[in-house]
């Protein structure tokens, strides 16, 4: 049996729903320390008090990404609590509105890339400082499909998601030989809120969804933890600086 002090610490972003919670979860089962950070306290709370009732080990730190100065509080706890920190999960996003790009507004624009950019820039900003002080680390990103292409009306979403891929890139390239990996995954449609919304929980729509990746299903978002697991492991101990798609082959064509 492993002590705390041998557990690795890994950080979930947007850990309160959706692919952040059942990466949470999977890292937990794995026997990893949790932090499980989200703007949804409440949600965010209730996740960390399922994983610690099914002996795992987690704890729930409030912080918006999009805010570095409660990002700096959210890795200055870490570190006085663990010293450490062995993986980072920079997830949480938002979809944005739909308009085209004459139509989207700047406040739109603005909050979209506040969050699912400069989210993950200030994440790394503060976490790659601490990360360096242990061997093996891994960052992951989670970008999008949407980064490699582009989607009618979302042209914020599809920027802030280029961004975040080649964000990864360069810092994989700046840490390469400082012993931090760092990818980006890059999901087609997954079955969580965010596409619930998008999709105004019409079933209809939901299957045309479905239809879109080759696979013809979505996935789910253990699919996509097990990618984050799998990067955050010595199993990819060669990877840094990918764009992984998650796709069910949306980008083979
Ligand atoms: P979701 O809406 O189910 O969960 C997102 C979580 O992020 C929520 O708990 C939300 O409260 C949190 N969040 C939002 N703004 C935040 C902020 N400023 N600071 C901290 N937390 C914040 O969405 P999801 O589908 O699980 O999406 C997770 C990530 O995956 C996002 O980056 C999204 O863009 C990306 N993604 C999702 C899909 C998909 O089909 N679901 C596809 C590709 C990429």
């Amino acid at each position: 049996m492993s002590s705390d002090t041998d557990k690795k610490v890994a950080l979930v972003t947007g850990a309160s729903a959706g692919i952040g919670k059942a990466t949470a979860k999977a890292f937990a089962n794995r026997g990893d320390i949790v932090i499980l950070s989200d703007v949804d306290e409440k949600r965010g709370q209730a996740v960390a008090e399922e994983i610690n009732a099914d002996n795992g080990e987690a704890v729930f730190i409030k912080a918006d990404v999009s805010n570095h100065k409660t990002v700096k509080k959210l890795i200055e706890k870490i570190e006085s609590k663990y010293g450490r920190l062995n993986y980072a999960f920079n997830n949480a996003g938002i979809e944005g509105e739909q308009a085209d790009t004459a139509d989207c507004t700047f406040e739109n624009w603005d909050r979209t890339i506040a969050i699912n950019l400069t989210g993950v820039f200030n994440c790394m900003k503060y976490e790659l400082p601490i990360m360096l002080k242990s061997v093996g680390s891994s960052i992951v990103n989670t970008a999008s499909i949407a980064g490699k292409v582009g989607f009618n009306s979302l042209p914020a979403y599809c920027a802030s998601k280029g961004g975040v891929i080649q964000l990864t890139k360069t810092a994989a390239l700046e840490y390469a030989t400082r012993s931090i990996r760092i990818n980006a995954l890059c999901p087609a449609v997954i079955d969580t809120e965010m596409v619930q919304r998008v999709t105004g929980n019409d079933p209809e729509t939901f299957k045309e969804f479905a239809k879109l990746q080759p696979m013809e299903r979505v996935g789910q978002p253990e699919e996509v933890a097990d990618c984050v697991l799998w990067l955050c492991s010595e199993h990819s101990s060669f990877i840094t600086g990918q764009a992984l798609d998650v796709d069910g082959g949306y980008l083979a064509r």
